[in-house]
């Protein structure tokens, strides 16, 4: 069968493969614990779920503006306003299906053939897959041993003439790092000198730790609007839970956006009118879900620290902020792939290899389950992989008997 050479090489995602594993698993009755997941198991915000309930009431479900609901654009623009210190026009904004979606039609946009972008790891797995798709190359950064914070000399010395744009996410999946003022002054002020696109992929950007504060990218530029290279990138996904919904936005200068609508026009039309309905709903509802969320993931934190603490060879440094956390396993194997793997096989616990966020030998695990799933979760990883565990394991009522250590 003839298939394109590029798609045949995209990767699957692993995360969505973990979660079709853990479903089938669990559909089988088997005990799966689910430490992979990049979702919360909240209920969508009430009043997202009124705002959808409200257009499907009326029944009149048809195309919205390709740009998105000029309604829901306007709470867009409020929220930029409030969030990051930023007024922007309505012509600053285009909705998409996910921030994924957003991300894929920037890359297509902003990309020509051979033309580089610069990752820094550990990265989010879809960064270098997109880049890929649209024919442009993935330049990856990687930091220091021992830390997930990256250094603008070693941005610097990865910049060359075919450098278009940079990918920024923090707070950071999959390390959790937020990384510092210093760190994103200079970056913004690097960019702008040399013209290159800085692509803020702001998901996570309330899911904060110990009262720390995000700093808006905005906040280091000089540039108006139009003239900024600063693309930033949200969405409902993350922030409340909405992850099905399938809505995220891009704020760029107008340029930009014009040439995004026209590349949405011609894939996806537009974003569903029920979704958009429902970001609209969430974004202009109460928003003490957010702070909620924020204490419980905090709280799964401590947990998840306390519970790694029982492992003499794990090194983890404290998540400052998401759903993750990305401990160092190679002391018990420095292929994650395999580990993650083994661990799924001897004790049903989900976990995502670092190798595909670019951070080999780590493994991350998600605190945005519940308490029991991380104390189960880790206390099962532990006697799968650490000698220093006790050999027996009690599943249910059901007895595991270690025998390979
Ligand atoms: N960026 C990052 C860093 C993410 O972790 C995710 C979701 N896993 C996304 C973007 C995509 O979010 P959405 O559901 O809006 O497509």
């Amino acid at each position: 069968m003839s298939l394109s050479q590029v798609a045949r090489e995209i990767a699957a995602s692993p995360t969505l493969a973990l979660n079709e594993t853990a479903r089938l698993l669990r559909s089988k009755g088997e005990p799966v614990i689910h430490l992979g997941a990049g979702e919360p198991k909240n209920r969508a915000p009430i009043a997202g779920i009124l705002g959808a309930a409200a257009v499907l009431k009326e029944g009149d479900i048809k195309y919205t503006p390709t740009e998105g609901v000029p309604s829901l654009r306007q709470a867009i623009i409020r929220y930029t306003e409030e969030n990051y210190g930023r007024l922007v026009e309505p012509e600053n904004v285009i909705v998409s299906s996910g921030a994924k979606q957003a991300l894929w039609n920037l890359l297509y946009t902003l990309l020509n053939p051979q033309d580089e972008v610069i990752i820094l790891a550990p990265y989010w797995v879809s960064y270098p897959e997109m880049v890929k798709m649209v024919y442009g190359v993935p330049v990856i950064v990687t930091p220091e041993d021992g830390t997930f914070h990256p250094r603008m000399q070693d941005i610097k010395q990865v910049v060359g003439s075919y450098t278009r744009a940079i990918i920024v996410n923090s707070p950071n999946n999959p390390s959790g790092a937020v990384y510092s003022e210093e760190f994103m002054a200079e970056l913004v002020e690097f960019c702008e000198k040399k013209d290159i696109w800085l692509i803020s992929d702001d998901i996570y950007h309330k899911l904060l730790f110990d009262n720390l504060t995000w700093p808006s990218p905005y906040k280091f530029t000089k540039k108006d609007k139009e003239n900024t290279k600063i693309i930033s990138l949200n969405g409902i996904s993350k922030l409340y839970g909405m992850t099905g919904f399938r809505i995220g936005w891009t704020v760029a200068p107008k340029k930009i956006v014009e040439v995004l609508t026209n590349v949405q026009a011609q894939t996806t039309s537009t974003a569903p009118l029920v979704s958009q309905a429902a970001a609209e709903g969430a974004l202009r509802g109460v928003q003490s879900v957010i702070g909620q969320l924020t204490m419980m993931l905090q709280n799964n934190r401590a947990v998840m620290l306390q519970e790694l603490k029982a492992f003499s060879g794990v090194t983890i440094t404290p998540p400052s902020g998401t759903f993750y956390c990305l401990p160092d396993f190679s002391a018990y194997d420095k292929n994650s792939v395999r580990l993650s793997k083994f661990i799924l096989d001897k004790a049903m616990v989900v976990t995502v290899p670092g190798k595909e966020f670019g951070m080999e030998g780590h493994l991350r695990l998600s605190i945005c389950g519940s308490v029991k799933d991380i104390k189960q979760g880790v206390e099962r990883i532990k006697w799968a992989i650490d000698p220093e565990s006790p050999n027996e394991l009690f599943i249910g009522e059901k007895k595991l008997v270690r025998d390979w250590l």
